[in-house]
């Protein structure tokens, strides 16, 4: 019920000299409420409080305590939607956090890794906010998530693409410009340039193609993938995480039937226990070295 229900029940209510003066009160106190809040909004740089832009915040079981963090982004988000869905009802931004919330959740609940995310609400964040919630945490790893797009209105299927100086095939080097492509407003410090030496690079470029093929090997079979699902390319936000860091798309939301999948609950808790299986058979891997 709105302010005006209120006030109809209080005049209505009260039949006496002093019930119209109580209610009279009332309906100035309320409107002068409103003209404290209407007289907010118009100045919101007095009371807006700028939130951190990505969060620290480690989820692990009690059990996972000092296991490797794996850090989790949900592409896009704010005023940055990504894609939008064909039938125009979802954007991109909002499967990709809904699929890396529940990402989390089976990480957390089976208690091999602990978990942080760029996001876990719908926040803008440049592609440097996300990198460098990685190396602030030693992150093991970075898994981006994203729902792809295509004028093709046919092309299906989920892809991972990792990072690589050079790329796969053109349309991975045309996307990874295109993801790029933000970058360049981000500000200082966040130009393509390595910050790690070339040993380290080759070694993280490597490590990020085992962990892609990983997560194609787990996946293929339980929901559909492109063909040549793995792809390379030089993604900005991968090299800048400096940890294995893979891209994964969950499948086009350009596609009507992929739009439903990924927007059903049961289908992203296939995707989400595959990318955990996978994820959790690279740590392992990577701790027998
Ligand atoms: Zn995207």
């Amino acid at each position: 019920m709105g302010w005006q229900g209120r006030m109809a029940i209080v005049t209505t209510s009260r039949r006496t000299l002093a019930g119209a003066v109580a209610a009279a009160a009332v309906a100035s106190a309320l409107l002068a409420t409103i003209a404290a809040r209407s007289g907010a909004t118009a100045q919101p740089s007095l009371t807006v409080r700028v939130p951190p832009p990505a969060t620290d915040r480690i989820y692990g079981s009690p059990l996972a305590r000092g296991r490797p963090i794996v850090v989790i982004d949900a592409g896009h988000g704010g005023r940055d939607p990504g894609a939008r869905s064909v039938s125009g009802d979802i954007a991109e931004k909002d499967l990709t956090l809904a699929l890396a919330g529940e990402l989390r959740d089976d990480l957390v609940k089976r208690g091999r890794v602990r978990v942080a995310m760029t996001r876990d609400d719908d926040r803008y964040l440049t592609l440097e906010d996300r990198a460098a919630v990685a190396r602030r945490l030693n992150a093991a790893m970075f898994v981006s998530l994203h729902m792809d797009s295509a004028p093709n209105a046919l092309a299906r299927g989920a892809s991972v693409y990792s990072l690589s100086d050079i790329a796969s095939d053109a349309e991975a080097a045309h996307f990874a410009a295109t993801q790029n492509a933000g970058a360049v407003a981000d500000g200082p410090g966040s130009s393509v340039q390595a910050i790690l030496s070339d040993l380290a690079m080759r070694t993280q470029m490597s490590a990020s193609a085992d962990l892609a093929s990983r997560l194609v090997n787990k996946s293929a079979g339980r929901f559909e993938l492109r063909p040549q699902p793995h792809r390379f390319a030089a993604f900005h936000v991968l090299r800048r995480a400096a940890t294995p860091a893979v891209l994964f798309e969950a499948g086009y939301i350009s596609n009507a039937d992929d739009e439903v999948l990924l927007r059903d609950t049961a289908h992203r808790s296939a995707i989400a226990l595959a990318l955990a299986q996978a994820i959790e058979a690279d740590v392992a891997a990577r701790s027998r070295h």
